[in-house]
């Protein structure tokens, strides 16, 4: 039961006419799901790829990505998953990183795979791929590793320096589902997933997709997010699990509208990748009905290490308390356990944390010390256990010589009406070294001026924390999973102040 391929042959074998995944009105069973990637794991076999070999994806949410990824695990592969969207330069420095043997691109994504074009290699087009590989004998069993063997090398978002390959093992891997579905999650076969997240990020792959194949849900999917068809989907196909980024949640608000969609059959919501701000979760729940339970992680740690959990009591603005089997601490930044309400780097032990970086001793030996996982995040833990994230340690504004959290600025932001999105940024500044500036975007059918909003968040907050300058922009820039990328954001020097 190591590989993690398992857990999709023991539903399949438990449920085999039950529908694991759903794009559309297309509708595939347990049963051809199961058969699909033994076919797949076939065709590799057939092709030289040994237990450990990297293979990569480079796929949109299609069912073809679940039927290729449990494919290579069942073959003994490693997966590597890409966002389809990368550039050939991009996608040469993942391969020639990952040392992968192959990779399997979507038909759209064509030219960046065929350059790279070897025996292994095949485009991925629907019809065209099923009949390359119907050739092929199915490889019924699932190739043995151990649990400490790597399933999947994750490329870290890369939104600080080069990206570096996160070590999940298949133990890794399959505990983190275990817990997510017995303690957060409680799914089974009777729940519909809503597969909106990208599955090649760390948490679309695990609380959509292995999540939803532990437990026989159906995994009901949507290639490319947008909200006004996410919603449609939320109502038509009844999904009792969503599981989104904050600006997904502000994205389906404002997609209702002034409508009261029907979404009763909706259980449980879950948000992470980044900070919900609290009057975003607060306007969300009133409207559609539902809680929303935030956690945190990252692809480090397989990624779910703390949540707000169903059965304690939720504390809006924070990220709950540490996953069963997993330990979360604060430290100086000496590297000595902080007190309780102190700010410092958030350290997490446990069965979810990689084994190391990809072919990179060193940045491992930076970043796990003593087991202890450095995130790089800044928080704090109250008296009852509850993190709290403060910000990115790289994200600190220091405005002259005093510390400010850019994400308590930003919560203040979101409470002014006409605020959809907004990202507090330092820049460079002669005397302060830096400034504090705020990007925002405003909600449709709102209006508001720079002023305004500055002098909202300069009555509530000390004086050297509020924006000098806020700029309005129609939309602020987004990584793969929705998440707002604050280094993308260019803005002009602040003015003397
Ligand atoms: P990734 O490896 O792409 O999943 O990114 C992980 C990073 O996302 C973490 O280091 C945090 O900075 C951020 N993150 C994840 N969850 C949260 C959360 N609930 N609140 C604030 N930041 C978060």
């Amino acid at each position: 039961m190591t590989n993690l391929a398992s857990m999709l042959v023991t539903t399949a074998a438990r449920q085999p006419e039950r529908p694991a995944l759903r794009l559309g009105d297309w509708v595939i069973s347990y049963a051809e799901l199961d058969d699909a990637s033994a076919r797949f794991a076939g065709y590799l076999r057939a092709h030289g790829v040994k237990p450990g070999d990297r293979v990569a994806l480079m796929l949109p949410n299609v069912p073809e990505f679940a039927t290729l990824y449990y494919g290579i695990l069942r073959a003994g592969g490693v997966v590597v998953p890409m966002n389809p969207l990368l550039k050939p330069r991009e996608v040469d420095y993942y391969l020639d990183d990952s040392g992968a043997k192959g990779i399997f691109a979507w038909h759209t994504t064509e030219q960046a795979a065929v350059e790279r074009a070897d025996e292994v290699s095949l485009v991925v087009e629907p019809g065209r791929f099923d009949e390359a590989l119907a050739a092929y004998e199915p490889l019924r069993e699932v190739v043995e590793r151990d649990g400490d063997d790597n399933a999947v090398i994750l490329y870290t978002s890369g939104t600080t320096g080069q990206p570096k390959g996160a070590e999940l093992t298949h133990d890794n891997l399959r505990r983190n589902v275990e817990v997510s579905i017995a303690t957060l999650l409680r799914l089974g076969p009777e729940d519909v997933v809503f597969g909106a997240l990208p599955l090649f990020h760390s948490f679309g792959q695990t609380i959509a997709l292995n999540c939803a194949m532990a437990a026989g849900a159906c995994l009901t999917l949507l290639p490319r997010f947008d909200a006004a068809q996410a919603l449609a989907i939320l109502v038509r196909e009844r999904v009792t699990l969503f599981a989104g980024v904050p600006t997904m949640y502000a994205a389906l608000l404002q997609a209702a509208g002034s409508d009261e969609p029907d979404l009763s059959a909706l259980r449980t919501c879950v948000s992470g990748g980044a900070a919900l701000p609290v009057e975003l979760l607060r306007r969300f729940e009133e409207k559609f009905g539902c809680i929303i339970l935030e956690g945190y992680g990252l692809s480090e740690t397989s990624p779910v290490a703390s949540f707000n959990h169903p059965d304690r009591p939720r504390k809006a603005g924070t990220i709950g308390t540490p996953i069963a089997g997993v330990e979360m601490d604060v430290w100086t930044v000496e590297g000595k356990p902080a007190p309780t309400g102190e700010v410092g780097e958030i350290v997490i032990r446990g069965h979810n944390v990689m084994k190391g970086y990809w072919r990179r001793p060193d940045a491992t030996a930076e970043a796990i010390v003593d087991g202890w996982f450095r995130t790089g995040d800044l928080g704090t833990r109250d008296e009852e256990g509850y993190y709290r994230i403060v910000d990115r340690t790289k994200d600190l504004v220091i405005r002259g010589g005093f510390n400010v959290y850019p994400r308590e600025v930003e919560e203040i932001l979101y409470e002014h009406p006409a605020v959809a999105e907004a990202a507090v940024l330092g820049t460079p500044h002669p005397t302060l070294g830096e400034e504090v500036v705020a990007v925002v975007a405003l909600r449709p059918g709102t209006s508001a001026t720079p002023e305004e909003l500055r002098d909202h968040v300069k009555r509530q907050i000390a004086a050297y924390k509020y924006p000098r300058q806020v700029w309005i922009v129609p939309a602020l820039p987004k990584g793969p999973t929705g998440k707002i990328l604050k280094r993308s954001i260019v803005v002009p020097p602040p003015a003397e102040s």
